[in-house]
């Protein structure tokens, strides 16, 4: 029987809409209006692309959105200088840098001036550390999104036999890492992986993140097993793909995510979740809102 297919747009908007409450009930009870502030550099079109749908699903929900953007040859300093504002700005509860950026400003200081209270990215060196020692204030949002795509279709991660083949900063290795804690064995592979088969076809659960169209195939996926595909990649003929075989793979799969439609929507709609959580926490600190998200664990 062929896999079920895990719709990503069908969960988000079910997260998006417990976003929604929530967002709601911080402006009824106690007059907070969470805001992200996105800073962009340089004209990048995809990075055009996200930061509007980012704005466009702030709105969806009740977040308020700036924009800040800056020219490609602005100094480094004067983006420290915008990010250590608004690290003070009491309407901002979360704020991220739409990566790439270019050359000449480095992307680690950057991170390293993003208040850990409000980085909901989650690409500050206290909330990596958090993710290996258990408690990342931010999880980063991809890998959030496919464990909370993971939670609602019920797959149990305990004991089983992840892979996760990319080990990116922003993808691979916190997936990794956060599948651990759920207790899960974690395989992880990489371009120099010798034979990625032989890790692959032991997955009770494989996490496909490597921007390669087609490096999954069916002979490389056990039978049974849950296939996430968090790539995208643009064939030249402008179809829009991940990187497993999906009509190969979903014949022997037992559930697999599509692309587009799988894990892309659930990406925004954890920065939008980590907004809000940074909303309620912050509003908790000060006395004025009882809620408190335990992000990593919701
Ligand atoms: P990245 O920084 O380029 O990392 C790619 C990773 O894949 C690296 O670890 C690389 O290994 C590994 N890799 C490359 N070729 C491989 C191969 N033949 N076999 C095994 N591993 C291989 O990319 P990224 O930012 O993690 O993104 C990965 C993909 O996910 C891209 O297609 C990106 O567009 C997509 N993405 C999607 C979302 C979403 O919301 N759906 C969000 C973020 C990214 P080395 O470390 O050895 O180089």
């Amino acid at each position: 029987m062929p896999a079920k297919i895990i719709d990503g747009t069908k969960i988000a908007r079910l997260v998006r809409a417990e976003i929604r409450d929530r967002t709601k009930a911080l402006l009824a009870n106690h007059g907070i209006k969470p805001g992200l502030a996105v800073i962009m550099i340089g004209e990048n079109p995809a990075s055009v692309v996200y930061v509007r749908n980012k704005v466009r699903a702030c709105a969806d929900v009740g977040i308020s959105s700036q924009v800040f953007n800056f020219s490609a040859n602005v100094s480094e300093a004067e983006i420290l200088d915008c990010i250590r504002q608004l690290n003070e700005a009491n309407n901002v509860h979360g704020i991220l840098v739409q990566l790439p950026i270019p050359e000449g400003i480095s992307v680690q200081h950057i991170l390293e001036t993003i208040s850990i209270d409000k980085d909901v990215d989650g690409f500050h060196l206290y909330n990596v550390g958090g993710l290996v020692a258990g408690d990342a204030i931010f999880p980063p949002c991809t890998p959030y999104g496919v464990q909370k795509l993971l939670e609602y279709e019920g797959i149990e991660l305990e004991g089983r036999n992840v892979t996760v083949v990319g080990a990116s900063n922003i993808v691979g290795k916190p997936m990794a890492l956060m599948l651990m804690r759920k207790e899960a064995t974690v395989a992880i592979c990489h371009a120099k992986t010798r034979d990625l088969a032989q890790y692959t076809i032991i997955a009770d659960i494989l996490v496909v993140a490597a921007g390669k169209p087609n490096l999954i195939l069916p002979q490389m996926v056990r039978s049974g097993a849950v296939v996430i595909d968090v790539g995208i990649n643009r064939l030249p003929d402008g179809r829009l793909v991940g990187d497993v075989d999906f009509e190969g793979v979903r014949q022997k799969a037992a559930y697999i995510t599509p692309v587009p439609g799988g894990v892309g929507p659930m990406t925004v709609t954890m920065l939008l979740h980590n907004t809000v959580a940074s909303a309620e926490r912050i509003a908790a600190r000060a006395g004025r809102a009882p809620a408190f998200d335990q992000a990593a664990s919701g």
